[in-house]
């Protein structure tokens, strides 16, 4: 463990089996948490995390879900809380990007649409609902959206995602003000372009990835993309008691990308 600044919270991380999820799990477990590692299909994903959370002499638990469905929610909830007792921390991480090509108004499919906008932003709603009643009960507890800097700032070709995250960013906003007199705090998280698998998938779908990324790198003022474990940073800042006056906050964690107010290129 690197810490105690989560020792005694229970936390349960949506997606994450990978990327930021995984690294969020890991930075809580080296900080005393015990971790519910949701995951849909990729069980060996979340096989590894447990394995990261173990090595750090923390508790985990594996949870299967479609955050997108009620049914699923709902049951990882209770799940978690017949083995821990309590969630203290809520990040709801999942998300996916929109499997039509462009994702503009006029091309994208219904059925795309609808599935960016219930896992992205029905999916926070949904877990957020069931995981609230035990915080308010307890006046305490805080919830960490991962929302992008997609939320904050248009792009070409990115309908379904932009309009998704940025409900993420208003949806933290209003959930904040609904439950700050139980003494619950709703942040919400930007991250700019960050090297995961869903970051190298859209790389790898350029004419030229090669190109590409060094575009992204040159796109953030420091000249590179982050690293999961840097976002898992900033979460752990917002999990925890160094953000006990802040609620309702988007953070940009992005390299600098939204102080330029830079267009992609891409
Ligand atoms: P990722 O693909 O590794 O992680 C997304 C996770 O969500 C996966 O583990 C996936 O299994 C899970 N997931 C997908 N559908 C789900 C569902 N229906 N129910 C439960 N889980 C589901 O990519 P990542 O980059 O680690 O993304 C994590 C979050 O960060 C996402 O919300 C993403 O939009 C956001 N984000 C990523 C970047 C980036 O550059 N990587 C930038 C901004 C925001």
């Amino acid at each position: 463990m690197d810490g105690n600044r989560l020792k005694g919270k229970v936390a349960l991380v949506t997606g994450a089996g990978s990327g930021i999820g995984r690294a969020v799990a890991a930075v809580f477990a080296r900080e005393g948490a015990a971790v519910g590692i949701n995951y849909f299909r990729n069980e060996e994903g979340a096989r590894e995390t447990l394995r990261h959370i173990e090595i750090s002499g923390a508790e985990g638990e594996l949870l299967k879900a479609d955050v997108s469905k009620p049914g699923d929610a709902e049951s990882i909830v209770t799940q978690l809380k017949n083995r821990f007792g309590k969630i203290d921390i809520l990040v709801n991480n999942s998300g996916i990007g929109s499997e039509s090509t462009p994702d503009r108004v006029t091309e994208i499919s219904l059925a795309d649409w609808d599935r960016v906008m219930d896992v992205n932003l029905k999916g926070v709603m949904l877990t957020s609902k069931f995981v609230l009643p035990g915080m308010m009960e307890r006046k305490q507890g805080t919830i960490i959206n991962i929302s992008s800097i997609r939320g904050l700032l248009g792009n070409p070709n990115l309908a379904s995602y932009c309009a998704s995250k940025g409900g993420v960013v208003l949806l933290t906003r209003e959930t904040a003000l609904d439950y700050a007199g139980f003494g619950i705090r709703v942040n919400c998280i930007c991250p700019g372009f960050v090297n995961t698998e869903m970051f190298r998938g859209y790389i790898e779908k350029q004419e030229d990835p090669g190109l590409a990324l060094k575009v992204f790198e040159e796109m953030s003022p420091l000249n590179r993309v982050g690293e999961p474990e840097e976002i898992a940073k900033a979460v752990l800042f917002f999990a925890g008691d160094a953000s006990s006056f802040v609620t309702g906050t988007a953070l940009p964690v992005d390299g600098g990308y939204t102080a330029s107010g830079a267009r992609s290129i891409l």
